[in-house]
């Protein structure tokens, strides 16, 4: 019988990527805990015009990359292609608005785009991504940004962030009608997707990956100058703040960012070191975009990033050794090794109690192969051994035991 293969664009994830996927999307869960974001659980499959409608008709997305079809009732409905629109649709639809207040909200989940698969690009790959809704204060924005860096950063993930502003609409307007006429001029050194973007989204022109494109527009006016005094205000505090954070940032006039719903902050923390998928993480501001779906006036911002492109990015996965064993030196210490693990436990220690019968010695020795960076034997006091140096000190009560123990694993 021929073998049936996994569907072209689609993985399997065991092994050591297993594992590192649940270290990324763990390590995002405890992140956007601890910033207080609570999170909702997406369907997975949506109606179509909530993407026509929000990631906009003329992006690659809706173009080119949803998977779409007809469900047995005869609905359009279109697999995920990403999580803010969702996240939205069920914020206005489960009236969080009328808890009063803004809304913080994280999700993590399987996202769905038929493109071309490579190193890095799936047509089902994850993301972890978190929105704020009903603020439009600038610190929701520094502190998105902020969160999204401190991830990397738990992650060991080196990237470079780059920040720029789209105005409002309004200031958009007289920009865009210079921009139009600017790439007229250059009409015929733009791709054939540019050319026809020129008009309906000129804006994407200079987000284009396009050699040619991007000498062709570098030139090209920029939207700074173009900025309402406000506008230009509340950039300047995000990057006021940002550096009191001591986060490093370039400012990137031609950042757009791919979808139509932007307004003022957009940011994106890149990588050169997986070759052209190089943006790691990446979102920004959307003032329009619940109004847009039938919701009220709320200003919101969000990001998402790919855990496929995380994944590649992290070389080591956190040690599964145990840090600490537990021997009790015979029966008679067995009680006291249970609660001695119970406290080093408690601490957020990683520990083993020894669960070997036998000698002592054979005890060691498998507490050798474990490869702890520290053994105490439980007596009628503590021996903390440890194991790197092989250098052994004693303490009488819990306390000193965790006091000398702590330099011992730091
Ligand atoms: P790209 O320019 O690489 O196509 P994008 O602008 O389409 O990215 P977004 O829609 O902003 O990406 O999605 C956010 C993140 O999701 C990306 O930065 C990337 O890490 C990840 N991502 C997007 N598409 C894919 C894919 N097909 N496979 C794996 N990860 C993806
Ligand atoms: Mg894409």
């Amino acid at each position: 019988m021929s073998q049936i293969k996994r569907v072209r664009g689609f993985q399997d994830i065991y092994g050591e990527n297993s594992k590192k996927y649940r270290y990324v999307v763990d390590t995002a869960r405890d992140i956007f805990q601890r910033y207080n974001f609570e999170e909702i659980i997406l369907p997975v499959v949506e109606d179509v015009s909530l993407f026509l409608r929000s990631v906009g008709e003329d992006t690659d997305i809706v173009q080119k990359e949803m998977y779409t079809f007809e469900d047995r009732g005869g609905r359009q409905v279109a697999l995920r292609p990403e999580g803010t629109a969702p996240t939205v649709r069920a914020f206005i639809e489960e009236k969080m608005f009328a808890q009063g207040g803004y809304k913080k909200l994280f999700y993590e989940g399987a996202m769905f785009r038929y493109e071309r698969p490579q190193a890095g690009r799936y047509r089902q790959f994850h993301q972890i991504g978190a929105e704020i809704l009903g603020t439009g204060s600038v610190l929701a924005d520094v502190e998105m940004i902020k969160m999204v860096n401190d991830l990397l950063d738990t992650l060991g993930i080196e990237t470079t962030l780059e920040i720029n502003t789209l105005g409002s609409f309004e200031d958009r307007k007289e920009y865009i009608k210079q921009l139009k006429d600017y790439l007229k001029g250059v009409k015929d050194k733009l791709c054939k997707d540019c050319q026809v973007r020129m008009d309906r989204n000129p804006l994407r022109v200079l987000d284009c990956k396009n050699e040619s494109c991007r000498e062709a527009t570098a030139e090209a006016p920029t939207l700074l100058q173009f900025l309402s005094p406000e506008r230009k205000e509340r950039f300047e505090k995000l990057k006021e703040y940002l550096s009191q954070l001591g986060i490093k940032y370039k400012v990137n006039p031609r950042l757009v960012r791919g979808l139509d719903y932007y307004t003022d902050t957009v940011f994106e923390f890149t990588t050169d070191k997986i070759g052209a998928q190089g943006t790691v993480a990446a979102g920004g501001r959307y003032d329009t975009l619940v109004k847009q779906l039938g919701g009220s006036d709320t200003p919101a911002l969000g990001f998402a990033a790919g855990v496929e492109r995380l994944m590649l990015l992290v070389d080591q996965l956190p040690s599964e050794k145990p840090t600490v064993v537990v021997i009790p030196i015979s029966q008679q210490y067995e009680g006291k090794g249970l609660q001695t693990a119970d406290i080093l436990r408690k601490r957020g220690i990683k520990t083993e109690l020894m669960l070997k019968e036998g000698s002592l010695k054979s005890k060691m020795k498998t507490a050798g192969k474990l490869g702890a960076k520290a053994v105490v034997f439980v007596s009628d006091r503590y021996e903390i051994k440890d194991m790197e140096t092989g250098s052994q000190q004693e303490a009488t009560s819990p306390e000193d035991m965790l006091g000398i123990l702590g330099k011992v694993i730091t």
